[in-house]
This record gives structure tokens, sequence and C-alpha cells, in this order.
């Protein structure tokens, strides 16, 4: 999938990059390079990255430079993350990954134009910012994050506008887990499109 744009940018800020074991989703216990840039404006209160909102207190990083050290480890699926990756064009970023080989994968709340060359699109919809008809239309995976019972009807309006070949998760908000998995469980067994995602990771204390 391209999203070609005209600009082209050469720098990107990075909040942090690291390998890892993609925790979620439908690539979930696959070995994944990511990228979280900084940079987001969406305001979900539960976030627990909000050291990332700030572009500018995070080093701007040469696309070569990502790119050359993202090489260096024997994993070729690439997780762009955030913040808000999309305030930022990706076209570069994305097309010198997968010119080195990389699957390029996407965590987005989609309420930004696309940008880039994904491989797979996950959009995650936040309400404080909803996501546009172009990210729900495009995406190949809508993740839901659950915080209370009143979020599966708001999952469903979202999943109302996707693909029929998108995957449908249910994702538990990390606080919230020990009391909203019990429910996205049976919410699951009633309407068996939808899977659950758990942050795996965060259970295995792996970044
Ligand atoms: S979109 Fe992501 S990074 Fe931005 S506030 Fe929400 S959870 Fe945090």
């Amino acid at each position: 999938m391209d999203f070609a744009q005209t600009s082209v940018i050469t720098t990107l800020p990075v909040m942090e990059a690291f390998y890892t074991i993609q925790g979620e989703g439908f690539h979930q216990g696959r070995a994944a390079y990511f990228i979280r840039l900084g940079g987001c404006n969406v305001g979900c209160f539960w976030c627990d990255v909000k050291e990332s909102w700030d572009a500018d207190k995070h080093p701007k990083i040469a696309i070569d430079e990502i790119v050359e050290t993202a090489s260096k480890e024997p994993g070729r699926l690439a997780v762009i993350t955030g913040g808000e990756p999309l305030m930022h064009n990706l076209d570069e970023l994305t097309y010198r990954l997968q010119s080195e080989g990389f699957e390029t994968n996407i965590e987005t709340s989609g309420s930004f134009p696309l940008s880039g060359h994904w491989n797979w699109i996950c959009v995650s919809p936040k309400k404080f910012r909803p996501p546009t008809d172009e990210a729900l239309a495009n995406a190949n995976e809508l993740k839901v994050i659950i915080y209370n019972k009143n979020d599966f009807a708001w999952a469903e309006k979202h999943a109302a506008n996707v693909s029929a070949e998108c995957k449908l998760y249910l994702q538990p908000e990390w606080e919230r887990a020990p009391i909203m998995t019990p429910p996205i469980i049976d919410y699951i067994k009633e309407n068996p499109r939808w899977e659950l995602s758990l942050q795996i990771h965060k259970y295995i204390n792996v970044p």
C-alpha cells in the first residue's frame, strides 16, 4: 500500500528504537524492530507514553541512520509507532526500510492523513481525535482499546467502516485489564468476529 506524497523529509524525531517481540495484535510474537516517533496531540488520558507527546523533546535523527541501525538486527519486521507517527510524512522512511527488506507495519490512531508504504496498517482509534475514513478503509487491523463497557458499542461503530478483510481486536487498557478482560472474553464469545489482543510484552516484561 502506497500513500505517496511529494515532500521528502530526511530526519524524524525518534523517542526510542529497539528490537523486541511484537506484543499485540495480528503480528504478536514476532521479532520486530520498533521505531517510536515523537509527537502526539491525540491526548488519551490513559496514555502510557506521554513522554512521546512533545516532538521537540526528541532528537531528530537522519533516516539513513535510523534504517542503518535497524538493519543491524536480524529481524526484518519494522513497526513504526509513537506518539502518533502519522503526524510526520513517512514516505521516505518506509521506502528506505522496504528497500532494505523490511516489512513495514504501523500502529496509528488513524487521525492524520496517511503517508508511507505499508505492509500492514493497524488502526487503534482514539475517542479524543477520531480516525479518518481513509485510515479505516485502509486498515488491515482494527485494534480497539477497551476501558469500560461503553467501548464495545464504540468499537462496533468503527468496525462498520473497515474492509471485510480487516482483522478485529479488542484489547483491555493495561491498568484496567484485570477488570475488563473477563467482559471482553464474554463479548468475543458472543461476537466471534472479534479477537482478544493482550499486551503480551508487558506480561513477559520486555519493552
Ligand atoms: S494516540 Fe497513542 S501516544 Fe497519543 S495520546 Fe493516545 S495512546 Fe498516547
